[in-house]
């Protein structure tokens, strides 16, 4: 809730006229408490989490009854023979989001003192570009460690068998599968996409737009696809859905590829190994 009753106070606050995005931003914030919109991450995850994995699954869907193995789709697919029925799609779209709602959900309602005490913002003025930009690197970079080595932990026996392999049920991921986990994992996992708005605390706005970009980013590195024109094929370091998928092909036992954003981690720990010796044998076996 911002402290101005009026976009005139608000205006003579800032010492300037608000931009349109102010504007905006009051219109809609001026009198929400900052608890609900901190809770706004719920059903804009859950929006993310139905939309942006639909025009692949359609696609997929679509061609799945296609006897020729060379349609356009399944040329780019990482693992071209897993086909998944409408069932298996719809069955994973349900068990994720009610496992995201209700793990997701309360856990909002009670961590909302953390992030005020951590120091999100919800006044004016909004972050500039430049700001935002910065904020979500930064997120990238402690998430990416941090996610490598709670990853890795997940990967213990007990951390397995107890929580981890209900996220590797589907052995060829596509992008529903990206948040499909045991609830606890899904809460673990939480710890490192908070840490970095912790150390480094933004604005409401930054931090929506953080947990739309992660969702994304994850949904994109469980896709299953590789496509040549891929934009973040052009992002240094990032190991996308070829260098996740390996991991999920390799199932229960992979000791490779921890990290799911970029890859150094991987190649600074010495967990890429494996994955190194499976993309030189296929390089070999294109060259004979
Ligand atoms: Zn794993
Ligand atoms: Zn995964």
């Amino acid at each position: 809730m911002l402290p101005y009753a009026t976009a005139a106070e608000a205006a003579a606050a800032l010492g300037r006229a608000m931009t349109a995005a102010e504007a905006a931003w009051f219109g809609y914030s001026a009198a929400v408490p900052d608890r609900w919109l901190y809770c706004h991450n719920v059903p804009i995850l859950l929006v993310v989490y139905t939309l942006a994995p639909l025009p692949l699954a359609l696609l997929e869907l679509r061609s799945t009854g296609d006897a020729n193995a060379s349609s356009l789709i399944h040329k780019y697919k990482l693992q071209p023979r897993v086909r998944l029925s409408p069932a298996a799609f719809l069955r994973c779209y349900l068990d994720t989001a009610r496992v995201l709602l209700l793990s997701v959900g309360p856990l909002s309602l009670v961590s909302y003192p953390v992030a005020e005490m951590v120091g999100i913002r919800t006044g004016l003025p909004l972050p500039s570009v430049g700001e935002m930009a910065a904020q979500l690197v930064v997120y990238l970079l402690v998430e990416d460690y941090l996610g490598y080595w709670m990853h890795r932990l997940l990967h213990t026996k007990w951390g397995y068998d107890k929580i981890h392999h209900v996220h590797h049920e589907f052995t060829a991921p596509m992008g529903y599968a990206a948040p499909y986990a045991h609830w606890a994992e899904v809460l673990i996992l939480g710890v490192p996409a908070f840490a970095g708005p912790a150390i480094v605390p933004c604005h409401m706005t930054t931090f929506w737009l953080w947990f739309v970009l992660r969702h994304i980013e994850a949904i994109d590195t469980h896709s299953g696809f590789s496509f040549p024109l891929n934009p973040t094929k052009f992002i240094p370091f990032y190991g996308g859905a070829e260098h996740h998928d390996y991991h999920h092909r390799v199932g229960g036992q992979s000791q490779s590829n921890f990290s799911t954003i970029f890859t150094f981690c991987d190649y600074l720990y010495g967990t890429d190994k494996g994955y190194r010796y499976h993309k030189a044998s296929l390089g070999k076996e294109m060259i004979e």
